[in-house]
């Protein structure tokens, strides 16, 4: 099965991710995380990317849609995925669609989390994640338990360049330019499921928990 997770920037999609996958048979697929990968490795696309990135601004979709394309038809994709921060904008949704198709699968659900703007910059400016395996912190509201340590691996946090206030909301701009329309999109194919994001991040699991169980 196919779900989605769509919110703006600091909605908590990766941190809802992180405990979605510890319930269901789903690989998390972040397209943010395939990208800052990249960006640390120095591949080519990891330049390339790193430029639009540290702007605020959307990749390409012509190369977003195909590293997508390439994820799902790994293995660990068999049994399910959950997709983070793809599709963001209704070409790439419509990409998506195209490419489930021929792969005979579908999309079971996207669980959109609604949040509002002065709660999106107070999570992003605070937000730690690890440098090992991109687990996401913050210093106030989801703190480690040892400081700049990660509880699950023992990696280095760090603030993320794109998360400083300036950037923070320029991506906001982005989100409502780009990828807001896909609200739309997804409710007239009658997948989409909204969550009140505005609560603390176990309540928003439970609520989340409630639409993959039906
Ligand atoms: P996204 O993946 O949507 O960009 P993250 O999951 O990285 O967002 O969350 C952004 C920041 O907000 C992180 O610092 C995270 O710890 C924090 N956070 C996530 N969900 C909540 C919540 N429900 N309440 C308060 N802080 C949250
Ligand atoms: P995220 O980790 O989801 O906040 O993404 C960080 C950055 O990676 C974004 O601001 C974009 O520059 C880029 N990015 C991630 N996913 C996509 C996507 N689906 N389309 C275009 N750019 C993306």
């Amino acid at each position: 099965m196919i779900v989605i997770l769509l919110g703006p920037p600091g909605a908590g999609k990766g941190t809802q991710a992180e405990r979605i996958i510890d319930h269901h048979k789903l690989t998390h697929v972040s397209t943010g995380d395939i990208l800052r990968s990249s960006v640390k490795k120095g591949t080519e696309l990891g330049n390339k990317a790193k430029e639009f990135m540290d702007k605020g601004e959307l990749v390409s979709d012509d190369i977003i849609i195909g590293i997508v394309e390439e994820r799902l038809k790994e293995p660990d994709c068999k049994s399910g995925a959950l997709l983070d921060g793809f599709p963001r904008t209704v070409v790439q949704a419509r990409s998506l669609d195209k490419v489930l198709e021929k792969m005979g699968r579908s999309i079971k659900a996207v669980i959109y989390i609604d949040v509002d703007e002065e709660e999106i910059i107070s999570r992003l400016t605070g937000r730690r994640i690890c440098r090992e395996c991109g687990a996401s912190y913050h210093l106030n509201f989801n703190p480690p338990q040892v400081r700049n340590v990660c509880d699950q691996c023992g990696g280095g946090l760090y603030q993320r360049e794109d998360d400083s206030f300036e950037t923070v909301k320029q991506r906001i701009n982005v989100y409502q330019e780009q990828t807001e329309p896909l609200i739309n999109y997804y409710e007239k194919n009658n997948l989409l499921e909204k969550v009140e994001g505005n609560q603390d991040i176990d309540e928003v699991f439970k609520e989340i928990k409630k639409i993959l169980e039906n």
